[in-house]
């Protein structure tokens, strides 16, 4: 039988711990953490994310403002922008929502402070973390090592499958399955393999029926199905999609995993929504408080 994995409840639990943290904290007379979010351009979804981090952080304790640029900012005033939140005392963290419009250099969030960078995106800190020491993790390499921490199997010498390779979803997920549960960051000890729009399907078919856990994250509706998973394995989905139903005509939500098919054959499974996503915004506000209790310790 097929445990899907709700992760809303798993987060409302963090959450909860988190506020009390937070009251602690803000007890002791230090002032309430803070989350600033630059969002560039209309992009709907990213509109979405913010408000539903802005709506998060409030209930934890976590004070929040939201920058709204036009798509047609200039590179440079951008750029002032992150220098100024960098040097302002009272800013904790600073999250650059993506993506950007295509003639801001993508590797603007570069600038960010790597002591405020709350997503874990800048080398210095991604750095780290590849070499196993002490940093900001990413949201979403969090909430999969969190998801795999409740599912409690042991993974060592086992076989993982990553579907993507971006540098801030996929290849970060990657570096946690291969590595060690020894170091800073828990890995979990995984023979892991990476997958990416480049690998033909009946190859991605083998390493994913050969794989004890796969983690998706391309945004590629359907593309792990049922046939294609081993009995009893874990199916983290990371991906979301806006599709119109065929059937309702309506806009809906989806990951990369066909979840109906795969039901009949995963151990464990997570939806879409209510699974990686309520945890990845549970995971980017515990990076916020961290952040913030080393600035005001
Ligand atoms: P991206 O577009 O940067 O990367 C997609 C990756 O998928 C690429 O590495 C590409 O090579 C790979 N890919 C494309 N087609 C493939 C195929 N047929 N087979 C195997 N791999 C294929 O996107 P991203 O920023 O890495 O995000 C990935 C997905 O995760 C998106 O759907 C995004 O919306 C979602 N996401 C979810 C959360 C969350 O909290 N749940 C957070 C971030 C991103």
């Amino acid at each position: 039988k097929t445990t899907v994995i709700d992760g809303k409840s798993i987060a409302n639990k963090i959450l909860k711990d988190l506020k009390v943290a937070v009251q602690e904290h803000t007890d002791k007379k230090h002032r309430a953490p803070t989350l600033t979010a630059i969002i560039v351009g209309d992009d709907p979804s990213s509109k979405i994310y913010v408000k539903n981090k802005v709506k998060t952080a409030h209930f934890v304790g976590i004070k929040t403002e939201v920058l709204n640029f036009p798509d047609s900012i200039s590179e440079t005033k951008l750029i002032k922008t992150i220098q100024v939140l960098n040097s302002t005392k009272e800013v904790d963290s600073v999250l650059l929502q993506l993506p950007l419009p295509s003639h801001i250099n993508p590797n603007i969030y570069e600038l960010i402070s790597p002591e405020k960078d709350v997503d874990g995106f800048t080398s210095a800190n991604f750095g780290k973390f590849c070499l196993d020491k002490e940093t900001i993790i990413p949201c979403t390499v969090l909430a999969v090592q969190k998801i795999l921490q409740e599912i409690n199997i042991d993974f060592t010498g086992k076989n993982a499958l990553i579907c993507g390779r971006s540098k801030h979803v996929g290849l970060p997920i990657a570096m946690l399955l291969h590595s060690n549960f020894k170091n800073a960051v828990k890995g979990f000890n995984a023979n892991t393999i990476i997958c990416h729009r480049f690998t033909p399907v009946d190859q991605l078919t083998k390493f994913c029926q050969n794989a004890d856990v796969v983690i998706t994250a391309t945004g590629v509706p359907s593309l792990i199905r049922g046939y294609m998973v081993k009995k009893g394995s874990v199916i983290i989905d990371v991906g979301i999609s806006r599709i119109i139903d065929p059937q309702s005509l309506k806009n809906k939500i989806v990951g990369d995993v066909n979840f109906e098919e795969v039901k009949e054959v995963a151990g464990f499974l997570t939806p879409v929504p209510g699974g990686v996503g309520p945890l990845t915004v549970a995971m980017l506000l515990q990076n916020t408080f961290t952040i913030a209790r080393k600035r005001n310790p």
